[in-house]
């Protein structure tokens, strides 16, 4: 018979720990076992780091890349797509408007590419740095030489999701690219000193209950500072452009597991959460996340930015609601990390 979660088992396992077995039963949880998961994890969010969360700004600079990910709308092999890269001056303009409006932590995002080069990004980190904000990579794999480089620039933290933990179904969804090669890049990441941070996209096709929960024992083995997940929505013009969306109910149930299991990790309420279900963002939070980006990307290009179609733009307004509703304090990341 199937165990009943109860809020003495959470105790419990808060106290022996999470075996492979009790995160199967988290994700699978009923409505009111999820409801007592939930509560569970934001105590111990707030025990970790205060009932405090912080807004950080996105920048989708360049959208060229050299690899096919099935999933994505940006993939080399999507010919329709139209490319764009935004220069140094309007990034720091952007990066002076986030300032302005009190975030501390600038977020840099790209699809893989080399075409806007280390020695533009240094000097783009080292600028943003010098307003007095915080700067954070997801640009994908690139020479082990560029991170010292962006490192002593100032960039602290890197983002390489590792999709999956599925090795079959990671090979089948990003081609010429291993599982064994995405982990070994963040162990890289790390022993050149940034915080790192990874998670999977939940409801890819193939994916199993199974696989999310090695993404969960992934996330605990390289101690991540960030653990994030997105859920899967379909993008036009790829292989995978009429498969159903991922589950936004299991995504939730996925973050009250990463919370109850990593702790003391920063987890981001992300927009996919609100594009599938009402205040999407606002039950992040309630599952124990404590970050949310606002995207900050020109109107001009962020369509074409299409890790999914019809993407959510989060805007500042909405994530101070969103903060304010789950009944926590806009704080900053420096000040969230010195508790
Ligand atoms: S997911 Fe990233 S690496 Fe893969 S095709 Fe899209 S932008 Fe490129």
């Amino acid at each position: 018979m199937k165990t009943k979660i109860t809020s003495e088992w959470i105790d419990e396992k808060l106290k022996s720990g999470f075996l492979r077995g009790d995160l199967r039963l988290i994700l699978t949880s009923d409505d009111d076992e999820a409801e007592l998961l939930y509560s569970a994890a934001r105590k111990v969010r707030d025990e970790a780091f205060g009932r405090k969360a912080f807004i950080r700004a996105v920048v989708e600079y360049a959208n060229s890349c050299r690899c096919s990910c099935l999933y994505c709308g940006m993939r080399l092999n999507n010919p329709d797509g139209f490319r764009f890269s935004i220069g140094h001056d309007e990034l720091l303009a952007i990066a002076r408007q986030a300032f302005d409006n009190g975030i501390r932590t600038f977020f840099l995002q790209a699809a893989e590419s080399e075409s806007c080069g280390a020695e533009w990004l240094r000097s783009v980190i080292a600028d943003v740095k010098d307003l007095g904000m915080g700067v954070l990579l997801c640009v994908g794999v690139h020479q082990e030489s560029d991170l010292d480089l962006w490192r002593e620039a100032g960039a602290y933290k890197f983002i390489l999701k590792h999709e999956t933990a599925d090795r079959e179904l990671f090979e089948k969804m990003k081609p010429g690219f291993t599982l064994e090669g995405r982990i070994e890049w963040l162990k890289t990441l790390r022993r050149h000193g940034y915080h790192i941070g990874s998670g999977p996209l939940l409801g890819l096709p193939g994916q199993t209950i199974d696989s999310l929960v090695d993404d969960l024992l992934l996330l605990r083995e390289l101690e991540v500072d960030m653990s994030s997940v997105s859920v899967f929505l379909p993008a036009k013009g790829t292989p995978l452009e009429n498969e159903p969306t991922g589950d936004p109910e299991l995504g939730l149930r996925f973050i009250a597991a990463m919370r109850l299991f990593l702790r003391n990790t920063l987890i981001p309420a992300t927009s996919t959460f609100e594009r599938l279900l009402e205040n999407g963002q606002y039950r992040c939070f309630q599952a124990g996340a404590n970050v949310i980006t606002v995207n900050m990307t020109p109107q001009k290009v962020r369509d074409d930015y299409t890790i999914y179609s019809d993407r959510f733009y989060v805007g500042l307004d909405h994530a101070r609601k969103t903060i304010s509703k789950a009944g926590l304090v806009e704080t900053t990341e420096g000040e969230l990390l010195a508790l």
